[in-house]
């Protein structure tokens, strides 16, 4: 079977690891500090139950509660993941707003989604339980995971979980 292409934003607020999950998972290093302002697409192909895939990750120079919903990536996007980081309580209310927003513009009801609580090495600074990320997702009817771009926890889990949520979404269903 040919590659199947797919094309994913990643959104969060300013801080949360974006660029370092999408990074970690297309190159497989943690890098220490990147320009928080560069929006990059990255290619990257990968497997998921036998289907090869070609993804095309946007991953966004982030986003406040008074961001309007760019309008780029409402388009052409099959798939969202939408990051807070765990140590901090504000990127959690801004995920919701995000989330808000994008079903607003999207005009559709059910959205592929993965909810991702990240830096999940910093539990001493814990400021978001996984039960609230866990309940949140579970009211998106979203996947959700906690995961560490630094050690490289679950991440390339995300989106093999986005993509399979994707192909849930396009009617075929995947039995484990
Ligand atoms: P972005 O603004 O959402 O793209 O966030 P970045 O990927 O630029 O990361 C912001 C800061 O958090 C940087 O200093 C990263 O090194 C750090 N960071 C990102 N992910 C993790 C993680 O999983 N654990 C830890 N300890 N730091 C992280
Ligand atoms: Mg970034």
């Amino acid at each position: 079977m040919p590659p199947k292409q797919r094309k994913i934003a990643i959104m969060g607020y300013r801080s949360v690891g974006k660029s370092s999950l999408s990074i970690q998972f297309v190159e497989g290093q943690f890098v220490d500090s990147y320009d928080p302002t560069i929006e990059n697409t990255f290619t990257k192909s990968t497997r998921v139950n036998s289907q090869d895939y070609e993804v095309k990750l946007v991953d966004t120079a982030g986003q406040d509660e008074y961001s309007i919903f760019p309008t780029q990536y409402s388009m052409d996007i099959h798939g969202y993941v939408l990051v807070y980081s765990i140590t901090s309580a504000k990127s959690f209310e801004v995920v919701q707003i995000i989330y808000d927003k994008l079903l607003d513009i999207t005009g559709k009801v059910h959205v592929p989604i993965v909810l991702v609580g990240n830096k999940t090495d910093l539990y001493v600074d814990r400021m978001v339980t996984t039960e609230q990320g866990k309940r949140l997702a579970d009211s998106w009817h979203a996947a959700f995971l906690e995961t560490s771009a630094k050690q490289n926890e679950s991440v390339a889990d995300i989106f093999h979980t986005l993509l399979m949520e994707i192909e849930k979404a396009d009617g075929n269903v995947q039995e484990p």
